[in-house]
């Protein structure tokens, strides 16, 4: 269910082992899509598909540091290319796979277990039948049942394509965080923080976005809004023309799905986003191929596996223990990152930039083995200022009080 970027995934590697598959989807699988995916490119390097990416930038920075321009730690060069996918190619590559998949396009309304079987019931009064129902209908989906654990935290943005009255990043250049706080009042610095995203498209077009990482209620897109203009505003710049906005919003540490239920789950239904990050794109591409082969072994092993039985086998391969450990691990990190002030936060990030790039790079892809994971996270720890590091035991409003 679904014609996201995870279900387009998961069906091609589904018809990869010859697998039957029909698809349920409120809109046509090639629809663009609305948003734009952004990847580190050696992700899709390790996977060969680099040539997917439409824009790579290799000038790629941050700033973290006081925005006076007396403090050279400001800026960080990461020193390791960025690219945003070309949504198009990447569509066509994974549809271009599902040539045989018939493409139904209905709003699934219910999804019922039979045993042998799953039903799925359409708006339209369609019923479809499957041996198992894999959900990729989103982060918000009704489908699949996961524990309360508590308030979800969001990360928001509200982002514009456009051209403006001087660049608002340098030429050719891909701007992860800019956290420089100096255009904030003593009032708003106290609120919960938000950065710059920001990228230049060429031809004097670019893409700047304000970013909240995670935060419950989310910040509302007005006040990412009036961010922007005021951080745009104290640069000396203006938007002269709006291409695209973008309003971000999807949640960041959905609790993990209750992994004995009868159906299946892939992407952001399936809390695949990195806690940590928000990306998932490159975690779909690593892990549709595991998960669909565990499927085709299964059902060849014993072809009347109920629809249970199968959901808990791709339920076992998409989310390890090691996967699941390292899930936890990140979302700890989350619930502290998100209990710092703006400074503190400015600091942690100065500091995570600091690890050797491997480290930064392969805990941000969600690519380090578990002992690994564990010590780049000591390392980080060993490495912060005092403050930050009583941040990452206690929290922070465990030190006010
Ligand atoms: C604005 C934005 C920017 C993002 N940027 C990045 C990024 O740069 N890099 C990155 O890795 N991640 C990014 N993410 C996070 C994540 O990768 C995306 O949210 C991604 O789109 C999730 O993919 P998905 O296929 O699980 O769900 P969606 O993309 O939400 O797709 C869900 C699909 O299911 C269909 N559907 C929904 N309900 C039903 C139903 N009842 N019946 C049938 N079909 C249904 C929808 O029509 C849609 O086709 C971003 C998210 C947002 C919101």
């Amino acid at each position: 269910m679904g014609a996201g970027p995870a279900a387009l995934c998961i069906v091609a590697e589904l018809v990869e082992q010859n697998l039957a598959v029909t698809a349920i989807a409120s809109q046509a699988p090639d629809q663009p899509w609305p948003n734009t995916y952004g990847i580190w490119a050696e992700e899709l390097e390790s996977l060969g598909l680099a040539s997917l990416l439409g824009h790579r930038w290799t000038n790629t920075v941050s700033y973290f540091g006081n925005g006076l321009g007396d403090d050279d730690s400001a800026l960080v060069n990461h020193h390791f290319d960025y690219g945003l996918f070309d949504q198009d190619a990447l569509q066509k590559a994974f549809l271009e796979r599902c040539s045989e998949v018939t493409w139904r396009i209905e709003t699934a309304e219910e999804v019922r277990v039979l045993g042998a079987t799953t039903e799925v019931f359409c708006k339209s009064g369609s019923v479809y039948r499957a041996r198992v129902v894999i959900d990729a209908s989103g982060h918000r989906s009704r489908f699949i049942q996961r524990p309360y654990l508590g308030p979800v935290a969001e990360q928001a943005a509200y982002g514009v394509v456009g051209r403006f009255s001087a660049p608002p990043v340098e030429d050719a250049q891909f701007v992860l965080m800019d956290f420089r706080p100096d255009h904030l009042t003593k009032e708003e610095i106290t609120e919960p923080p938000s950065f710059l995203y920001a990228m230049d498209f060429g031809e004097g077009v670019f893409f700047v976005e304000e970013t909240s990482l995670a935060c419950a209620p989310p910040l509302s897109f007005s006040t990412l809004k009036k961010r922007l203009h005021a951080r745009l505003a104290h640069r000396g710049v203006e938007i002269k023309e709006v291409i695209h906005e973008e309003h971000c919003l999807f949640p960041m540490n959905l609790p993990l799905p209750d992994r004995t239920q009868p159906v299946l789950a892939f992407g952001g239904a399936a809390s695949m986003v990195h806690p940590a990050s928000g990306y998932m794109v490159g975690a779909l591409l690593r892990r549709a191929p595991t998960l669909a082969s565990q499927l085709a072994v299964a059902l060849s092993k014993e072809p009347a596996l109920d629809s249970a039985s199968l959901a808990r086998e791709g339920w076992k391969s998409l989310w390890t223990r090691e996967l699941i450990q390292r899930h936890r691990l990140y979302q700890f990190g989350l619930r502290r990152l998100m209990s710092f002030d703006e400074a503190r936060l400015r600091h942690f990030f100065a500091t995570f930039f600091r690890l050797p790039r491997e480290d930064w790079s392969g805990f941000l892809a969600n690519t380090l083995p578990l002992p690994r994971l564990l010590m780049v996270m000591l390392k980080l720890f060993s490495i912060s200022p005092w403050q930050v590091r009583f941040g990452m035991i206690f929290g922070v409003k465990q030190i006010k009080s």
